[in-house]
């Protein structure tokens, strides 16, 4: 068995940047404008409105690279990231990014690229939006996917958005919005902010919805349900299909919460599931870093009835164009003229921006969308290919299960679920820990200590002292079996007099997480 990852290492003490500077010391080296500040002076006018001219320098750090680039070292080494550490937060919070995704995302004609260059001038930028769509479309069975909302809720709005509208355009005047009692809070948030009441349903013992239970909400008010599936217990929704056809029965369409889509990526269609909407969080699913709030996209999918509602610009196939090919000569084929296209001459898709959705929401995003989050999940499903897609999600439930067998034995008692399987997550409640006298949010600390990131604590609200681990398809089995390893000694072994202090071997240890809110110290 191997040895816990643990903290050992250094831990440097570092200064604000700011502290560290002195006078006129600097890190680049700009070359002399040719301007003296006596020039500037005789006439600011000529160069820049007086009034924008600064009567002192501004106060930033004048240091050198070298301090710059410790100071942002020595920084992240203080922190547990997805990159040293096993992260059982999961896709909703954020996998492991593959780095070939960043390396593509950062090529140089793509990172400098200006948003409000012509839409001739990014023809391989729009191919790839125009592909990826069909893509995801590939994936779900749906139609078509906008890609403005920049956020996971951002994309709830604009399915709600959609349905909203398309009653009104139908005068037919219905008020809410169904949500279970399992569902994220950006789902009732999103459902108020399009103008819906949310109408809460509670999840029976299985920890799904029960059909018959749901007949008793549905009405003529109800324009929708919003179902996460798998569910925020990691259990799968066994019953989608009926509630599906309840809902279009009642003329109500089927929103359904995609975060947990790498729980099923490449192995069912949601169209199969009778789904009429979707978002799909590209950062989480497919593998964008988005730390501390962002970057994000929330594309939103629907079925052919609602194309028309999708927000716009949208990447639009226009007339081909075509041309004679310059002749590039023998290194471009590399001589062989028996393979070589009799003439040079070619012809090709236009990609237009366009706006032609005659029930369009609007525009969401100042510009098309947050196309370097586009461009990774590309990149990351691309590099996959299309036999490997599926085996995301397969290896993801797998060791989902896994810790949910192993360690529901060591936690015996505590897995509200643990008659059948679970999805990509697995939840447990704080009741084995408690008779020992550790509380979930120690067990989170405890955890770092091992050199394990915490899991998610204390959500879904209706589990007890909520413990949920999403592993995620990378993490292998060795890393699983030494994260149960560590939950075992916890519970075994641990002191709650330790337990209370932990974690002594960060740099910064136990804080009170009230008062970190509200006035947060930056200066260490
Ligand atoms: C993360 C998440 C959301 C919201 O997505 P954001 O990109 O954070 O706005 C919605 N529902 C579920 C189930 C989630 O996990």
């Amino acid at each position: 068995m191997p040895k816990f990852p643990g903290i050992k290492g250094i831990f440097l003490d570092e200064d604000p940047l700011i502290e560290q500077g002195s006078k006129r010391l600097r890190g680049i080296g700009i070359p002399d404008c040719g301007l003296k500040k006596s020039d500037l002076k005789k006439d600011e006018s000529a160069y820049i409105d007086a009034k924008y001219i600064r009567k002192s320098p501004p106060e930033l750090p004048e240091v050198s690279e070298p301090t710059v680039v410790r100071h942002f070292t020595r920084l992240s080494s203080w922190n547990m990231c997805v990159d040293t550490v096993f992260y059982p937060l999961g896709s909703c919070t954020m996998k492991y990014n593959p780095k070939i995704n960043e390396k593509i995302a950062s090529l140089e004609n793509i990172k400098n690229l200006h948003p409000l260059t012509p839409a001739g001038l990014i023809q391989p930028v729009l191919k790839i939006v125009y592909d990826f769509n069909e893509i995801l479309c590939g994936l779900t069975g749906l139609a078509e996917f906008g890609f403005a909302p920049q956020a996971g809720a951002a994309g709830e709005f604009a399915g709600l958005k959609i349905i909203k509208k398309y009653f009104d355009l139908k005068g037919e005047n219905r008020k809410t919005i169904l949500v279970p009692d399992s569902s994220h809070g950006t789902n009732p948030a999103s459902s108020v902010l399009a103008g819906f009441t949310p109408v809460e349903i509670k999840t029976g013992k299985a920890g799904t919805l029960d059909a018959e239970e749901l007949k008793k909400f549905v009405s003529k008010d109800a324009a929708g349900i919003m179902i996460t599936n798998p569910n925020t217990f990691g259990v799968f929704e066994k019953d989608i299909k009926k509630i599906a056809e309840i809902m279009h029965n009642n003329g109500s369409f089927v929103y359904m919460d995609g975060a947990n889509f790498n729980a099923f990526l490449g192995s069912v269609k949601v169209s199969d599931m009778g789904i009429d909407l979707i978002q799909l969080n590209l950062h989480k699913t497919f593998s964008t870093p988005h730390g501390g709030g962002g970057p994000g996209n929330g594309a939103i999918g629907v079925v052919e009835s609602l194309r028309e509602f999708l927000p716009v610009p949208y990447v639009k196939v226009g007339g081909k164009s075509t041309g004679v090919e310059k002749d590039s000569g023998e290194k471009a084929d590399g001589g062989n003229k028996s393979n070589n296209r009799k003439d040079n001459s070619y012809s090709r898709q236009v990609y237009e921006l366009s706006e032609d959705k005659k029930n369009s929401i609007g525009r969401m995003t100042p510009f098309l969308c947050n196309f370097a989050v586009v461009l990774r999940a590309y990149a990351y499903l691309l590099s996959l290919g299309r036999e490997n897609i599926g085996s995301v999600s397969e290896i993801a439930v797998l060791n989902a299960n896994y810790v949910k067998k192993k360690l529901g034995k060591i936690l015996s008692g505590s897995d509200p679920f643990e008659e059948g399987l679970c999805m990509h997550e697995c939840v447990f409640s704080d009741k084995a820990i408690e008779e020992n006298g550790v509380s979930t949010i120690e067990l989170a600390k405890l955890l770092i200590d091992y050199g394990f990131h915490p899991p998610t604590v204390y959500f879904p609200k209706n589990i007890h002292g909520a413990i949920m681990i999403e592993p995620t398809e990378t993490e292998s089995v060795r890393t699983l079996d030494n994260f149960i390893k560590a939950v075992k000694e916890i519970k075994f072994k641990t002191k709650k007099s330790k337990a209370v202090k932990s974690p002594q071997k960060t740099k910064v240890g136990r804080v009170n997480e009230v008062l970190a809110n509200k006035q947060p110290v930056f200066k260490y």
